[in-house]
């Protein structure tokens, strides 16, 4: 399979997995490579097929979740720094998905407390904004869900993105931006999210955007 082949089969890769592609690229011959290619379509086939079984939704999302944290579970050999209280990744922006809104959106509805002045401040800032680059200096950087313990309040419900983020670097590193931060890679997880973004109903942005958007 070639190149082109297969990105115009498999359109909403991840960035960190065309980045491998690109390695694997650079590294195989051509013939080599394109075998790889053809694994790589058929994992994300296979993937997609069993991911999208789920109804789309809460559903789905949780699905994938579930996947992703079996994954980890098995592939994680070098042990992380990420302790319990660190929470200094939880004032960075974190994007999920629609399904994944709903589930936090139906926590919300169905009583959760949280702080909404600061849910609104944060949807109101452009994606990306520079705010974030002040992490935990800036208490509107602050996650909604992150308890008074410092602890994640959603823990079984949290996004993707926060089950997948595991920092090798020093934890301290992660409290200012600039610092070095070595996290871990996780092939499969790359594969797993790929394959679900091939549902176009998806949708992907900032937390809180998401989920002020929902109402
Ligand atoms: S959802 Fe939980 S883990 Fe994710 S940023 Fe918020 S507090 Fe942290």
């Amino acid at each position: 399979m070639t190149l082109a082949t297969f990105l115009s089969a498999h359109k909403k890769v991840t960035r960190s997995l065309r980045n491998l592609i690109q390695d694997y690229q650079n590294q195989l011959q051509a013939d080599q490579f394109e075998k790889f290619l053809g694994s790589l379509n058929d994992a994300l086939l296979q993937a997609r097929t069993e991911i999208l079984r789920a109804p789309a939704g809460p559903e789905r999302a949780r699905l994938l979740h579930k996947m992703i944290d079996q994954e980890i579970r098995q592939s994680t050999k070098v042990s992380t720094t990420c302790q319990k209280g660190c929470a200094a990744c939880c004032h960075m922006e974190v994007e999920i998905t629609s399904d994944e809104a709903t589930i936090l959106g139906e926590l919300i509805d169905n009583g959760l407390a949280i702080d909404t002045e600061r849910l609104a401040l944060q949807a109101a800032r452009p994606a990306q904004s520079t705010g974030w680059q002040e992490r935990m200096k800036s208490t509107t950087n602050r996650c909604v869900f992150l308890n008074s313990e410092n602890s994640c309040g959603i823990y079984d419900s949290r996004p993707l993105m926060c089950r997948r983020h595991a920092v090798t670097s020093p934890a301290v590193n992660c409290e200012s931006f600039g610092s070095e931060i070595s996290t871990l890679y996780f092939p499969r997880v790359d594969l797993l999210i790929s394959a679900a973004n091939e549902d176009n109903q998806l949708k992907v942005g900032p937390m809180a955007k998401m989920i002020v958007a929902r109402n």
